[in-house]
């Protein structure tokens, strides 16, 4: 593969594999309504394309962390329900009504805001409520939940959706996870008739009990492994080429790259990448005498870093291609059948999640289909 563009590297997103991997999400939580987590441009992939494909397959409902997130999708799909994940940014509820978002309140400051701007409007604006129950990250405190339930009753606002989110649902036996469903239970109780979402990618993934009226998956959309110790059964939707500048022979016992880290233990032929920690390859995928780093597919083999990853650059190793020696211009695949983002997130002492959304900046990106599935 020859890349071409002016930018650094070839970045193809398969929308066709995003909207065929919400499907199959979709048929594991049958019962629950499946949303998609599109938070963080899309994780990498691009917000407005990878909305409109979902939207295709059939997702109706939008997770966001921001207000501006959740603006981006509502011009990209007009009829979405969007829930803004990060809740209500103090002084910003017009914005919300405006754009017909939905704040996931957290905390009592942000729910007597929300039901300030209903009383002001004398409208019940919609909104969903987020209860801690063990990661301390957002999320009103369990023994909020009665007087939360007891100041919206009082004033007739029922929120749209209760949830809750898991702390540990990468690993399905741990313990925590039947703590957090039986606390979210509770909750439930003083909500009764509220539709109620715990589950992200892992949790749906973990067992029916977790999905309840609407289910919440991002990485496992975007192709990501969601739940560790098992096969990955989503699409890869992400593929990364990126160019080849130079060839170039070194002599045992010469160092390849800042801080002369790497020392070469055979002569060797090298390969210099127009592709850095600045594109999102972390400095931590860096190799040394000691520690391995990241790996890239060069004729179809893998070809391991040497030295440390610079700004726009990173060398590795083609020795082994022998004779078959690629040209300056040909592509290296990153991403891809061979390593894909999980691979590149173990290597570089991560996640996935990270890889994904560090694919910023300079990218030819091409979109490979556009959602739409035959039906079923
Ligand atoms: C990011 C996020 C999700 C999606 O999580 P994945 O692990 O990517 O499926 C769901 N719910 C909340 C509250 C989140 O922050």
């Amino acid at each position: 593969m020859a890349l071409t563009s002016g930018l650094g590297g070839q970045l193809s997103i398969d929308l066709g594999a995003l909207a065929r991997n919400w499907r199959a999400l979709d048929k594991v939580s049958a019962g629950a309504l499946t949303g998609a987590v599109v938070k963080a441009d899309a994780y990498g992939t691009g917000i407005t394309m990878a909305s409109k494909a979902l939207h295709a397959a059939g997702a109706r409902f939008f997770f966001t962390a921001t207000v501006d997130e959740g603006m981006a999708v509502r011009a990209a799909v007009p009829d979405a329900h969007i829930f803004i994940l990060n809740g209500l940014y103090p002084g910003a509820a017009n914005l919300y009504v405006r754009q017909n978002l939905m704040p996931v309140l957290s905390s009592m400051a942000m729910l007597e805001e929300w039901l300030a701007k209903c009383l002001e409007r004398n409208e019940a604006y919609p909104s969903a409520f987020h209860f801690d129950t063990g990661m301390n990250r957002l999320g009103f405190r369990l023994n909020e939940a009665s007087i939360v339930r007891d100041r919206v009753q009082s004033l007739g606002y029922a929120p749209q959706m209760i949830m809750s989110h898991l702390a540990c649902a990468d690993q399905p036996n741990h313990e925590k996870n039947r703590t957090q469903l039986a606390l979210f239970g509770s909750v439930m109780t003083q909500f009764p008739g509220v539709p109620a979402s715990l589950a992200n990618s892992a949790g749906l993934m973990t067992g029916r009990d977790y999905h309840f009226q609407m289910v919440r998956p991002g990485i496992a959309l975007y192709g990501g492994r969601a739940v560790n110790g098992r096969k990955n059964p989503m699409a890869p939707v992400v593929t990364l080429h990126v160019p080849i500048l130079q060839i170039k022979e070194a002599r045992t016992g010469e160092s390849v790259g800042y801080g002369a880290s790497h020392a070469l233990s055979r002569d060797s032929r090298l390969a210099v990448l127009g592709h850095g920690y600045a594109d999102g390859f972390l400095r931590s995928l860096s190799a040394s005498n000691t520690r391995p780093g990241g790996k890239v597919v060069i004729r179809g083999k893998v070809c391991p870093v040497i030295g440390k990853v610079s700004m726009d650059q990173v060398t590795v190793d083609i020795t082994e291609l022998g004779h078959d020696i690629p040209n300056p211009g040909e592509g290296a695949e990153v991403l891809g059948n061979v390593l894909d983002v999980d691979d590149q997130g173990d290597a570089a002492g991560t996640i996935g999640y990270e890889i994904l959304t560090s694919l910023k900046g300079r990218y030819n990106r091409n979109y490979i289909g556009d959602g739409n599935l035959p039906p079923g």
